[in-house]
């Protein structure tokens, strides 16, 4: 455990392409700067006491989650937004094999006027927390299309570790995400691979590009990272004859005690994670691409996985080399 705060960015990942530093502002601004909007006397807003708040504690894979929503003027119900995290805790229980941490906290501010989730960013001082934000008229279509709730949950599951290696965290929340929920049925397999085709080239690396380590970028950190996840995913598939993945990394790296609560360095949960699997390759791959820039032929990869994206959908090859691989990815 440690006292130290774990500034994780604000998640987002959209059309502008730009990094969202975990500097730009910071949350109990930002929540000041809401409820003065409100009209409440600064002296009045200690954090998250929140005058109408609604709270519940869900019981899902093992822990307990207290979940706080900071006021009933969504259009939505709370129970729906209740079901919303209950969802993303379920898919990242299906991941790990249980939920990551034993207690968490999931506090959902409201933005007035907006639609939406945004801002999320999760903390591992004080015990597992996130904050999260909904815009007051959220559909039910919206939550349903969430990602980030799911990734939040995820960062619950991985060590923090020294910021140079900050895309580990967030790409390992990346690439897990859409997976963990494609396994609970929440997407489709199509959907899934639709969005991995469409959205991994930003992480590949450019050629001035000098490793995950040294490269900083938004792209790097989000994309770099979750195709550092995907090629380890897919060679530990191929050297364990499909037995292993990386869920099995992760699923050891976690029971070992490697929460967000914790600050290791990445080699610890690396070494945890090669020896749970096939006992090389997230290791190997670091020093592929932790410091040095390596060339990743990506549409040669889709390929191989028989993913064949045509338009906005993509179809798949069943008899392509490495179609299992693709199947047990979504199992
Ligand atoms: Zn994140």
């Amino acid at each position: 455990m440690t006292s130290r705060p774990v500034c994780k960015w604000y998640d987002y990942r959209g059309q502008f392409g730009f990094p969202f530093c975990k500097n730009f502002v910071n949350v109990s601004e930002l929540t000041r700067r809401s409820m003065l909007k409100r009209g409440l006397a600064a002296a009045t807003i200690p954090a998250l006491q929140w005058e109408r708040a609604e709270s519940i504690a869900l019981h899902i894979g093992g822990a307990t989650i207290h979940v706080a929503l900071e006021s009933d003027r969504l259009d939505l119900s709370t129970g729906v937004v209740f079901e919303w995290v209950s969802q993303a805790a379920r898919a990242v229980t299906k991941y790990f094999e249980k939920f990551p941490v034993q207690q968490a906290s999931i506090n959902i501010f409201v933005a007035e006027k907006r639609h939406g989730v945004f801002h999320g960013k999760s903390f591992g001082d004080r015990g597992a927390h996130s904050r999260i934000t909904v815009g007051q008229h959220t559909t039910e279509d919206e939550l349903r299309e969430d990602w980030m709730m799911t990734h939040e949950m995820i960062h619950f599951g991985f060590p923090s570790v020294p910021e140079r290696h900050h895309w580990i965290e967030e790409g390992s929340a990346t690439y897990i995400e859409p997976i963990a929920r494609g396994r609970i049925g929440a997407l489709s397999a199509e959907r899934v691979w639709g969005d991995l085709v469409r959205d991994m080239p930003q992480g590949l690396p450019r050629p001035s590009d000098r490793g995950l380590d040294n490269t900083d970028s938004w792209a790097s950190t989000y994309w770099g990272g979750a195709l550092f996840c995907l090629l380890a995913d897919v060679e530990i598939r191929k050297r364990t004859g499909n037995t292993k993945g990386l869920e099995h990394a992760f699923r050891a790296i976690n029971h070992a005690g490697g929460t967000i609560e914790v600050n290791w360095p990445l080699e610890r949960a690396l070494e945890i994670g090669s020896k749970a699997t096939d006992g090389n390759t997230l290791l190997e791959l670091y020093e592929k691409m932790g410091t040095r820039h390596m060339e990743v032929n990506l549409s040669g990869l889709w390929k191989q996985l028989g993913i064949i994206s045509g338009g906005r959908a993509v179809s798949f090859d069943h008899d392509a080399p490495l179609a299992s691989v693709r199947a047990a990815i979504l199992s």
